[in-house]
Protein backbone atom coordinates (compact mmCIF):
# COMPACT_ATOMS: atom_id res chain seq x y z
CA UNK A 1 0.00 0.00 0.00
CA UNK A 2 1.54 4.00 -0.39
CA UNK A 3 -0.20 5.57 2.47
CA UNK A 4 0.14 9.37 1.87
CA UNK A 5 -0.47 12.15 4.40
CA UNK A 6 -0.91 15.91 3.21
CA UNK A 7 -0.35 17.92 5.42
CA UNK A 8 0.08 21.48 6.31
CA UNK A 9 -1.80 24.77 8.21
CA UNK A 10 -5.45 25.84 7.27
CA UNK A 11 -4.95 27.56 3.75
CA UNK A 12 -1.94 25.56 2.68
CA UNK A 13 -3.55 24.05 -0.35
CA UNK A 14 -4.26 20.58 1.11
CA UNK A 15 -7.81 20.23 -0.29
CA UNK A 16 -6.58 21.34 -4.11
CA UNK A 17 -4.13 19.31 -4.08
CA UNK A 18 -5.86 16.46 -3.01
CA UNK A 19 -8.00 16.29 -5.70
CA UNK A 20 -4.88 16.24 -8.01
CA UNK A 21 -3.28 13.63 -6.19
CA UNK A 22 -6.24 11.10 -5.89
CA UNK A 23 -6.94 11.67 -9.96
CA UNK A 24 -3.46 10.69 -10.42
CA UNK A 25 -2.54 8.34 -8.40
CA UNK A 26 -5.48 6.84 -7.82
CA UNK A 27 -5.45 6.66 -3.80
CA UNK A 28 -8.50 6.82 -1.90
CA UNK A 29 -8.79 10.20 -0.10
CA UNK A 30 -9.98 10.88 3.23
CA UNK A 31 -10.77 14.19 4.51
CA UNK A 32 -11.75 14.54 8.15
CA UNK A 33 -13.11 18.33 7.17
CA UNK A 34 -15.38 16.84 4.70
CA UNK A 35 -16.24 13.58 6.98
CA UNK A 36 -17.45 16.34 9.37
CA UNK A 37 -19.17 19.05 7.50
CA UNK A 38 -21.33 16.24 6.08
CA UNK A 39 -22.34 14.91 9.08
CA UNK A 40 -22.68 18.22 10.07
CA UNK A 41 -25.04 18.87 6.92
CA UNK A 42 -26.63 15.50 7.88
CA UNK A 43 -27.47 17.04 11.62
CA UNK A 44 -26.27 13.92 12.84
CA UNK A 45 -24.98 13.87 16.55
CA UNK A 46 -21.42 13.66 15.73
CA UNK A 47 -22.03 16.33 13.06
CA UNK A 48 -24.09 18.19 15.93
CA UNK A 49 -21.32 17.39 18.47
CA UNK A 50 -18.71 18.57 16.17
CA UNK A 51 -20.19 21.64 14.87
CA UNK A 52 -19.74 23.15 18.24
CA UNK A 53 -15.81 22.91 18.09
CA UNK A 54 -16.11 23.44 14.17
CA UNK A 55 -17.55 26.56 14.18
CA UNK A 56 -14.71 27.86 16.47
CA UNK A 57 -11.92 26.83 15.03
CA UNK A 58 -11.61 24.35 17.64
CA UNK A 59 -10.14 20.74 17.08
CA UNK A 60 -12.72 18.16 17.32
CA UNK A 61 -11.53 15.92 19.99
CA UNK A 62 -9.23 12.73 19.76
CA UNK A 63 -11.38 10.13 20.73
CA UNK A 64 -14.31 11.58 17.67
CA UNK A 65 -11.67 11.71 15.34
CA UNK A 66 -10.19 8.27 15.61
CA UNK A 67 -13.48 6.14 16.02
CA UNK A 68 -14.18 8.47 12.43
CA UNK A 69 -10.74 6.85 11.14
CA UNK A 70 -10.72 3.94 11.87
CA UNK A 71 -13.93 3.27 10.58
CA UNK A 72 -13.72 5.25 6.76
CA UNK A 73 -10.68 2.56 6.87
CA UNK A 74 -12.37 -0.58 7.83
CA UNK A 75 -15.11 0.46 4.91
CA UNK A 76 -11.73 0.28 2.55
CA UNK A 77 -10.33 -2.65 2.77
CA UNK A 78 -8.83 -3.47 -0.51
CA UNK A 79 -7.30 -0.11 -2.06
CA UNK A 80 -3.92 0.78 -3.27
CA UNK A 81 -3.58 3.19 -0.25
CA UNK A 82 -4.97 6.15 1.35
CA UNK A 83 -4.27 9.87 0.72
CA UNK A 84 -4.98 11.44 4.40
CA UNK A 85 -6.08 15.12 4.24
CA UNK A 86 -6.55 16.81 7.63
CA UNK A 87 -5.27 13.79 9.66
CA UNK A 88 -3.89 13.28 11.89
CA UNK A 89 -3.97 16.58 13.56
CA UNK A 90 -2.71 15.52 16.88
CA UNK A 91 0.25 13.32 17.79
CA UNK A 92 -2.90 11.19 19.76
CA UNK A 93 -4.55 10.80 16.22
CA UNK A 94 -0.91 9.70 14.32
CA UNK A 95 -0.33 6.92 17.17
CA UNK A 96 -3.52 5.73 17.04
CA UNK A 97 -3.54 5.63 12.98
CA UNK A 98 -0.39 4.11 12.59
CA UNK A 99 -1.55 1.07 15.43
CA UNK A 100 -4.51 0.64 12.78
CA UNK A 101 -2.12 0.29 9.97
CA UNK A 102 -0.31 -1.98 11.62
CA UNK A 103 -2.94 -4.63 12.71
CA UNK A 104 -3.81 -4.50 8.98
CA UNK A 105 0.14 -5.11 7.99
CA UNK A 106 0.92 -1.35 6.66
CA UNK A 107 2.09 1.76 7.78
CA UNK A 108 2.62 5.26 6.47
CA UNK A 109 4.86 5.85 3.13
CA UNK A 110 5.29 9.60 3.68
CA UNK A 111 3.92 12.61 5.04
CA UNK A 112 4.13 15.74 2.72
CA UNK A 113 4.43 18.82 4.43
CA UNK A 114 3.49 21.68 3.02
CA UNK A 115 5.03 25.42 4.06
CA UNK A 116 2.99 28.80 3.21
CA UNK A 117 3.58 31.94 5.16
CA UNK A 118 0.95 32.96 7.42
CA UNK A 119 -0.14 36.13 6.13
CA UNK A 120 -0.89 33.75 2.80
CA UNK A 121 -2.80 31.54 4.53
CA UNK A 122 -5.04 34.04 5.87
CA UNK A 123 -5.43 35.85 2.12
CA UNK A 124 -6.19 32.27 0.98
CA UNK A 125 -8.73 31.51 4.05
CA UNK A 126 -10.84 34.60 3.51
CA UNK A 127 -11.05 34.03 -0.53
CA UNK A 128 -11.99 30.77 -0.22
CA UNK A 129 -14.75 31.87 2.15
CA UNK A 130 -16.22 34.70 -0.19
CA UNK A 131 -16.85 31.71 -2.61
CA UNK A 132 -17.56 28.76 -0.50
CA UNK A 133 -20.06 27.87 1.77
CA UNK A 134 -17.93 27.27 5.10
CA UNK A 135 -18.50 29.86 7.55
CA UNK A 136 -15.09 29.20 9.55
CA UNK A 137 -13.22 30.56 5.92
CA UNK A 138 -15.47 34.15 6.84
CA UNK A 139 -14.03 35.11 10.18
CA UNK A 140 -10.94 36.68 11.24
CA UNK A 141 -11.26 35.22 14.70
CA UNK A 142 -11.97 31.72 14.12
CA UNK A 143 -8.99 31.75 11.32
CA UNK A 144 -6.91 32.88 13.86
CA UNK A 145 -7.76 30.55 15.90
CA UNK A 146 -8.12 27.32 13.30
CA UNK A 147 -3.53 28.71 13.05
CA UNK A 148 -3.40 28.87 16.94
CA UNK A 149 -4.60 25.00 17.12
CA UNK A 150 -2.27 23.93 14.12
CA UNK A 151 0.40 25.86 15.98
CA UNK A 152 -0.34 24.32 19.62
CA UNK A 153 -1.14 20.88 18.64
CA UNK A 154 -1.30 19.84 15.04
CA UNK A 155 3.23 21.03 13.91
CA UNK A 156 3.88 18.15 16.34
CA UNK A 157 2.65 15.81 13.68
CA UNK A 158 5.39 17.01 11.73
CA UNK A 159 8.09 16.00 14.58
CA UNK A 160 6.54 12.93 15.11
CA UNK A 161 6.99 11.45 11.55
CA UNK A 162 10.57 12.95 11.24
CA UNK A 163 11.71 10.94 13.98
CA UNK A 164 11.11 7.73 11.36
CA UNK A 165 11.99 9.72 8.61
CA UNK A 166 8.92 10.21 6.54
CA UNK A 167 8.80 13.63 6.50
CA UNK A 168 9.23 16.15 3.53
CA UNK A 169 8.78 19.49 2.99
CA UNK A 170 7.58 21.39 0.06
CA UNK A 171 6.89 24.99 -0.59
CA UNK A 172 3.06 25.03 -0.82
CA UNK A 173 3.38 28.59 -2.92
CA UNK A 174 3.12 29.26 -6.30
CA UNK A 175 0.82 28.31 -9.18
CA UNK A 176 -1.56 25.29 -8.78
CA UNK A 177 0.08 23.48 -11.00
CA UNK A 178 3.55 23.94 -10.04
CA UNK A 179 2.76 22.92 -6.51
CA UNK A 180 1.68 19.99 -7.78
CA UNK A 181 4.46 18.83 -9.85
CA UNK A 182 6.57 19.65 -6.71
CA UNK A 183 4.07 16.82 -4.80
CA UNK A 184 3.88 14.40 -7.98
CA UNK A 185 8.18 14.22 -7.86
CA UNK A 186 8.44 13.08 -4.52
CA UNK A 187 5.46 10.67 -5.13
CA UNK A 188 7.03 9.36 -8.41
CA UNK A 189 10.28 8.96 -6.34
CA UNK A 190 8.83 7.46 -3.12
CA UNK A 191 6.86 4.65 -5.51
CA UNK A 192 10.24 3.95 -7.61
CA UNK A 193 11.87 3.18 -3.88
CA UNK A 194 9.06 0.93 -3.24
CA UNK A 195 9.09 -0.98 -6.50
CA UNK A 196 12.98 -1.17 -6.18
CA UNK A 197 12.93 -2.58 -2.72
CA UNK A 198 14.16 0.45 -1.26
CA UNK A 199 13.97 1.96 2.26
CA UNK A 200 10.05 3.26 1.88
CA UNK A 201 8.23 0.30 4.02
CA UNK A 202 4.70 0.18 2.67
P1 LIG B 1 -10.52 21.24 7.47
O1 LIG B 1 -11.56 21.10 6.41
O2 LIG B 1 -9.48 20.17 7.41
O3 LIG B 1 -9.92 22.62 7.54
O4 LIG B 1 -11.26 21.02 8.87
C1 LIG B 1 -12.31 21.86 9.31
C2 LIG B 1 -12.54 21.68 10.80
O5 LIG B 1 -12.92 20.33 11.08
C3 LIG B 1 -11.30 21.93 11.68
O6 LIG B 1 -11.13 23.30 11.99
C4 LIG B 1 -11.64 21.10 12.90
O7 LIG B 1 -12.60 21.75 13.73
C5 LIG B 1 -12.33 19.89 12.30
N1 LIG B 1 -11.36 18.79 11.98
C6 LIG B 1 -11.05 18.31 10.75
N2 LIG B 1 -10.15 17.31 10.83
C7 LIG B 1 -9.89 17.17 12.16
C8 LIG B 1 -9.01 16.32 12.91
N3 LIG B 1 -8.24 15.39 12.31
N4 LIG B 1 -8.99 16.48 14.25
C9 LIG B 1 -9.76 17.38 14.89
N5 LIG B 1 -10.59 18.21 14.24
C10 LIG B 1 -10.67 18.11 12.89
Amino acid sequence: MFNLILFGPPGSGKGTQSEKIIERFGLKHISTGDLLRLEKAAKTELGLEAAKYMDNGKLVPDEVMIGIISSVMDANPSIPGFLFDGYPRTVAQAEAMDHLLELKGHSITRMIALTVREDELVRRLLMRGQVSERPDDRNTEVISARINEYHKKTKAVADYYAKADKVVYLDGEGSIEEIFERITKEIDSCTEKQFNGGSTKT
